[in-house]
């Protein structure tokens, strides 16, 4: 096997095997160096000097990582180190070595039905039907695949919410389809342009210029991985991308948002995809704190939260790590004496609550400000539109929410 992409050839050769990156939930639970990011580096740099052909075993192991993103924060050497991850499994596909069989069946179940439960399309809206939707909208909800066919709940507070909000915006029912993040992740590419594509001839069509979704994986798929794609594909990208929470943190700061207060005391849990990629830790925070509730912090957490376990592919295809790995953010939450996990992620929530086994319950930050948002004093426009502080909802200035962000986070 060849490694050509130029960012792995460099990179590896970067790494000065200090194990900082230890760290690796995966290598925590399985103990094993070839698990261990350094473990991982050596096998790329064995490849690249053509001394190591992996077979399936050293192929397995590869995959036995979630993306979550915890040893790259801590690189001694700032190796962009999902960006290698993801680079090199799509090229240990293109050698034709992976991907996965579970992996495999995913994309084939995916390729007929748009998302990779194995769920009817025509169905992915069936949670909706009770709802109206507009046809047109700047903004657009994505709800992803794990809200729209296993956390309906999930999507209903984010409607019910957008609803009660006054917030212009429009749904795509059937015609949305997976934003592509299990297929990026695993090193399916093709596919996820696929979806790509489909994704972006509804919005346009529908005159979207916002999207908004209450997934965390979606958020940096659309955000981060969609204008990338689209350059590669030579699309044209000017859609803005937010997370629900933005949405609610700029209506709450402009005042037209208010909650009866709680005093609960939750512990919040970070998503990976929204703190470790896209650097967002305080919004969510923030809401929960105006809300009433005290957080207790579990003993890693932010920058150096312990993922969830079920990204990247691993909750597919390594069930056992999956469920280790869950079940020590599990204890972790349960030490802090915290009442229930709050996260902000369908796929986390999913994960967490088979891992606590409810020991422990797992609630979304859309639920609880869908169930205690006080009726808002709405400012509307002349189409029936909710301004927050002037500026139309969806159109706030996300890139300057994450600049503050990435201020805070150092
Ligand atoms: S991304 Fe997470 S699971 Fe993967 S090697 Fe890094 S720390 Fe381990
Ligand atoms: S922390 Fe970075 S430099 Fe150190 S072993 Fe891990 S990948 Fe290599």
């Amino acid at each position: 096997m060849k490694i050509q992409n130029s960012l792995i050839n460099d990179e590896a050769f970067v790494c000065v095997q200090c194990n900082y990156c230890r760290v690796c939930p995966a290598y925590s639970v399985l103990k094993w160096e070839s698990v261990s990011p350094r473990g991982r580096i050596y096998l790329l740099r064995g490849i690249i000097k053509g001394e190591i052909e992996p077979d399936s075993r050293a192929v397995e192991d590869f995959y036995k990582c979630t993306t979550c993103g915890a040893c790259e924060t801590v690189c001694q050497t700032s190796i962009p180190l999902v960006e290698v991850w993801e680079k090199a499994r799509a090229e240990i596909v293109d050698a034709k070595k992976a991907p996965l069989p579970v992996h495999r069946k995913l994309r084939e179940v995916a390729e007929k039905n748009g998302n990779p439960y194995g769920e009817r399309r025509g169905e992915r809206a069936k949670w909706a039907r009770q709802y109206e939707f507009k046809d047109r909208a700047d903004m657009i909800y994505f709800a992803g695949c794990t809200a729209s066919y296993r956390m309906f709940e999930l999507a209903k507070s984010t409607v019910e919410f957008l609803n009660k909000a006054r917030v212009n915006y429009t749904y795509a029912k059937e015609n949305e389809y997976c934003c592509g993040s299990p297929f990026l992740r695993t090193g399916q590419r093709e596919i996820a342009y696929e979806f790509f594509r489909k994704n972006y001839g509804e919005w346009k069509k529908r005159g979207v210029k916002t999207i908004v979704t209450t997934c965390s994986g979606c958020y940096r798929t659309i955000a981060k991985d969609y204008p990338e794609i689209a350059e590669e594909l030579g699309y044209e990208w000017n859609f803005k991308v937010i997370h629900t929470i933005h949405l609610i943190k700029d209506l709450f700061d402009s005042g037209k948002l208010q909650f009866e207060r709680r005093n609960d005391r939750i512990t919040f849990h970070d998503p990976c995809h929204l703190g470790r990629h896209m650097k967002v830790y305080d919004v969510p925070r923030d809401i929960l704190k105006e809300m009433g509730y005290e957080i207790v912090e579990m003993e890693h957490t932010r920058e150096e939260s312990l993922c969830c376990g079920a990204g990247g592919g691993v909750k597919s295809q390594f069930k056992d790590l999956a469920m280790s790995i869950g079940k020590r953010r599990i204890e972790e939450a349960k030490e802090t004496g915290a009442e229930m996990i709050v996260s902000a992620c369908p796929f986390c929530k999913l994960h967490l609550s088979h891992a606590g086994n409810e020991e422990i319950g797992v609630v979304d930050v859309i639920e609880l400000v869908n169930e205690w948002a006080k009726p808002l004093n709405t400012d509307k426009s002349k189409d029936g539109e909710q301004k927050a502080g002037g500026v139309e909802i969806g159109r706030n200035n996300r890139s300057e929410d994450i600049q503050i962000e990435r201020r805070r986070s150092g």
